[in-house]
């Protein structure tokens, strides 16, 4: 019989009940310690003071307002990712699929605008995840999402993740703009290098068709910099930003060039709860202090602490690591075990990690996670290893 929850998701027996910083609570009173701070999105941890102070202050004065209204919350975030960022302009969305959904509309509206209504189509990479609707699959167009779901949305092209030669073949005279995220995330925590961005951004420009990055799950401070292209010298013209922008709420943000955004006057895009007061409340609290530069450079320096750790326990763990790759607190261990296994062992030794493509093990502390923390979490993972290459010895 089916679940009164529509089965979609391979649920871990785990019930938490709480969240303190660094740490889930278990019903039963074990205490987790959360590398995954649900794939990227509590940037600063369970229970921040200054987020529930965000949300308790803003929840008692007024959660939704139409967009018919001006939002001054909405305004608020609105410029600080703007003196923040390349950015110009910026829509509130819900979730990181509907800022892809406002992205590929945008970058159509663009070329519409400008008297190439040819210029439609737009590229993206294999390994890359932008969302679950139709237009994000489309893009993406893996078996594993898109079978079944056809017919699919056209006007979508997928170019092998580093070849850059067999990208420049792709892009015609329909391509509207190339999407690609500075670091993967569910396909494995690829990151792309700041040359390779920069040789990106170039081609676009011969090109002419726009550059889309989606920093969905690499954005708001988890490379160190508030957003991973700031890694580099280039600019995007439209940026997809979600996940950690809320702190857990749900929050999701399209930053975009003033050129970039030129279509997309009153009527054109709109959503009935993107940019409410109390969403926006919460996302100026957790840019207030993502933005901060001091902030960051923690992020930085914790991030090559946990790199350093991990470097150790892949070299005392051959049979089940390969490598550690990634940046900031966006990390990767590549796996010669199943990755999955190594996460269901950490549930044994009370550590959160996250599976993705690639055979790999995603580590996405809150960005607030302490040197103690880090220390502890490599433990767990070395007791984690050493269970899983147990069971799959037995097995
Ligand atoms: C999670 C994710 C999305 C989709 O975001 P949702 O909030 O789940 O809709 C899109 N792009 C990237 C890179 C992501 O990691």
């Amino acid at each position: 019989m089916i679940p009164p929850v529509l089965p979609t998701y391979n649920r871990a027996p785990l019930h938490f009940v709480k969240g303190e910083g660094s740490w889930l609570i278990e019903e039963d009173g074990r205490r987790f310690l959360d590398m995954g701070a649900g794939i990227a999105v509590n940037a600063l941890g369970h229970g921040d003071p200054d987020l529930v102070a965000a949300l308790t202050e803003q929840g008692q004065k007024l959660w939704h307002l139409s967009n018919l209204y001006e939002i001054p919350q909405q305004e608020e975030l609105a410029l600080r990712l703007v003196e923040a960022t390349f950015a110009d302009t910026v829509f509130f969305t819900n979730s990181g699929t509907e800022a892809m959904e406002l992205a590929v509309k945008m970058a159509r509206k663009y070329w519409y605008e400008s008297g190439k209504p040819e210029k439609v189509e737009i590229i993206a990479f294999d390994g890359a995840f932008h969302g679950r609707s139709s237009a994000a699959i489309a893009a993406v167009n893996t078996e594993k999402m898109v079978k079944g779901f056809g017919p699919l949305l056209p006007g979508f092209k997928q170019a092998k993740w580093g070849d850059w030669e067999a990208l420049a073949a792709l892009v015609t005279d329909e391509t509207a703009a190339v999407i690609i995220e500075p670091v993967q995330g569910e396909g494995g925590i690829r990151p792309l290098d700041p040359a390779d961005l920069k040789a990106l951004r170039a081609l676009c420009d011969e090109k002419g068709c726009l550059l889309i990055l989606d920093e969905v799950q690499c954005g708001v401070g988890r490379t160190g910099k508030l957003f991973a292209y700031q890694w580099s010298s280039i600019t995007p013209d439209i940026m997809m930003v979600a996940k950690g922008i809320g702190g857990g709420f749900p929050l999701g943000a399209v930053l975009a060039t003033e050129e970039a955004a030129k279509g997309m006057v009153a009527g054109t895009h709109g959503s009935t709860y993107g940019g409410n007061p109390l969403g926006c409340a919460i996302g100026n609290a957790v840019i207030r202090k993502v933005a901060d530069a001091a902030f960051l450079e923690e992020v930085s320096r914790k991030g090559a602490l946990l790199r350093q750790k991990l470097e150790g326990l892949v070299a005392g763990n051959p049979e089940v690591f390969e490598a550690v790759r990634g940046q900031g607190l966006m990390i990767g261990l590549k796996c010669k075990l199943p990755c999955g296994e190594v996460v269901q062992a950490g549930y044994g030794v009370e550590l959160i990690t996250v599976p993705a493509a690639d055979n790999v093990v995603r580590l996405l502390p809150p960005l607030t996670i302490s040197d103690d923390e880090i220390g502890e979490a490599v433990a767990r993972l070395d007791r984690a290893a050493k269970a899983a290459l147990e069971t799959t010895k037995a097995g």
